[in-house]
């Protein structure tokens, strides 16, 4: 893929990127080993002034921002905001929780004193996809650079200004120079990267392949990964829930980033009793969203990032259909436009063991499977490679808290959607990937835990 930025809402190709070569990687590198060296020994108060000062940049130029994003991948303009709106919570979160996440915890032993310390590791290479191009890499950044490390970003090669601009928000925030830089590269330039000594971990938010690649080589050089992949995250409505606001709840959560969230509801598993209604309910809801122009304010589904994912999912919703499956709206891409604009879809019918079920819908589909019972419920849930995130919804405590004990995921919402909070862990089991973000658990994967032991 080649490095550059191109308008999915149009097709034009707005600006081409030059890929960095070897010279300037290994200049690079350079320059962050020895700023880690420095930066090590800086203070957290020192850390967090800088970090409340990228907090504040990210704030007072939001606009520019989101406008780089949607120009770049498409989300719509008002969810951009959002979430570079998100990446200053972040920043703030850690800016004043670092210090005591990575406090020394003193352990009572045989010892005089002995105690737990946390110290930054180095170098940390963050593969990053282009979905939220920002808060994808924020999340990383505060946690990694709170705790002492520097970071390289190798950001997916179609937001490239995206990448630039976070490398100077960075800079522009007063971190030392090296602290934070992008590297312009190929995703097949990574592997060797990695065998450079000075990386010392990495992290990979993308797809299964991408991160089987990432944690092969740093298996062979025995270096610490943190993998967020991909998901199909169930949405499960019991008989009892509150159906109105579980169908609104639906259908943001899988329209969300035009559908191209790892945790965007993907497989709707409805008991019997009130599937007629809920299919009903969530088709006027489907009819009812606004599809173009991610820049316009009204637009509730932009197009989405690149041909080749507008293929793969038309590819999928007609497999899909081959397998039984029908199509009760959308289905199609829609050709009257330039752009990679795929309709609001729903597939009902499926079985759920045809192996098109198990797969990810990385765009505005919906699965629909009905179950007659909550064993049903739980079975279908976790009948996936995946176990990223799961929402439920019923008013019966009994069953919330087997849904809670039962379901295989890193996370389960209970009559909510599920979303990522920087207060709270992130992260998913099965073949969505190990290690946690954000929360004091995601600060706390790129430290060397240290014991001390003095008498
Ligand atoms: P992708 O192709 O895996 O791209 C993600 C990143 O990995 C990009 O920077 C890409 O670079 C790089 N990459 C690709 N092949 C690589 C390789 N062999 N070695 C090292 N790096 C490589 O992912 P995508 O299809 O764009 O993103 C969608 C996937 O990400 C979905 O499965 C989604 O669920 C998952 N995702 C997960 C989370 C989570 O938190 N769990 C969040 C968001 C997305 P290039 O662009 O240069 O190829």
């Amino acid at each position: 893929m080649p490095i550059a930025t191109i308008n999915p809402a149009t097709g034009e190709l707005l600006k081409n990127f030059e890929p960095h070569n070897d010279t300037e990687i290994g200049a690079k590198l350079d320059l962050a080993q020895q700023a880690f060296e420095k930066y090590r020994m800086t203070s957290f108060p020192e850390r967090s002034r800088w970090m409340e000062k990228a907090a504040d940049i990210l704030e007072q130029e939001k606009a520019d921002f989101a406008k780089l994003m949607t120009l770049e991948m498409g989300k719509t303009y008002k969810s951009a905001i959002a979430e570079v709106e998100k990446c200053a919570w972040v920043c703030r979160y850690y800016a004043e929780h670092a210090a005591e996440f990575l406090a020394d915890v003193y352990v009572e032993t045989d010892a005089t004193k002995s105690f737990v310390k946390y110290q930054p590791l180095g170098i940390v290479l963050a593969v990053m996809p282009w979905n939220f191009p920002f808060w994808q890499v924020f999340r990383f950044v505060a946690p990694a650079l709170m705790a002492g490390n520097v970071g390289l970003l190798k950001h997916a090669s179609n937001v490239p200004q995206c990448a630039l601009a976070i490398e100077d928000i960075i800079q522009r925030a007063g971190f030392p120079e090296g602290v934070f830089q992008t590297l312009l590269i190929p995703g097949a330039k990574v592997a060797d990267l990695i065998s450079d000594e000075r990386i010392k971990a990495a992290t990979l938010t993308g797809s299964e392949p991408a991160g089987i690649s990432l944690a092969t080589a740093c298996g062979k050089q025995i270096k610490k990964t943190v993998l967020e992949l991909g998901g199909s995250d169930p949405f499960i409505v019991l008989e009892s829930a509150d159906l109105e606001t579980a169908v609104a709840v639906a259908t943001t959560a899988r329209m969300l980033n035009n559908g191209q969230s790892c945790i965007a509801a993907k497989r709707f598993i409805i008991q019997e009793a009130i599937a007629d209604k809920f299919e009903k309910l969530l088709l006027e809801k489907y009819h009812a969203l606004k599809i173009g122009d991610p820049m316009q304010p009204e637009t509730d589904i932009g197009p989405l990032a690149t041909p080749d994912i507008l293929q793969d999912l038309d590819q999928q919703v007609q497999t899909s259909v081959n397998s039984g499956g029908k199509v009760l709206t959308g289905g199609k891409p829609l050709g009257d436009r330039p752009g990679n604009f795929y309709p609001p879809t729903i597939i009902t019918d499926l079985s759920p063991d045809s192996a098109i079920a198990k797969e990810e819908f990385f765009g505005p589909v919906a699965l629909l499977f009905r179950v007659p019972n909550i064993d049903e419920a739980i079975k279908l849930a976790n009948a996936t490679p995946f176990g990223l995130g799961a929402s439920a919804w019923t008013t019966n405590s009994q069953q919330q808290q087997r849904l809670v004990n039962e379901i295989e995921a890193g996370a389960v919402f209970i009559n909510g959607m599920v979303k990522s909070d920087p207060r709270l862990p992130f992260g998913g089991i099965k073949r969505s990937g190990y290690g946690r973000e954000l929360g004091i658990q995601g600060i706390h994967e790129f430290v060397n835990v240290k014991t001390v032991w003095v008498k």
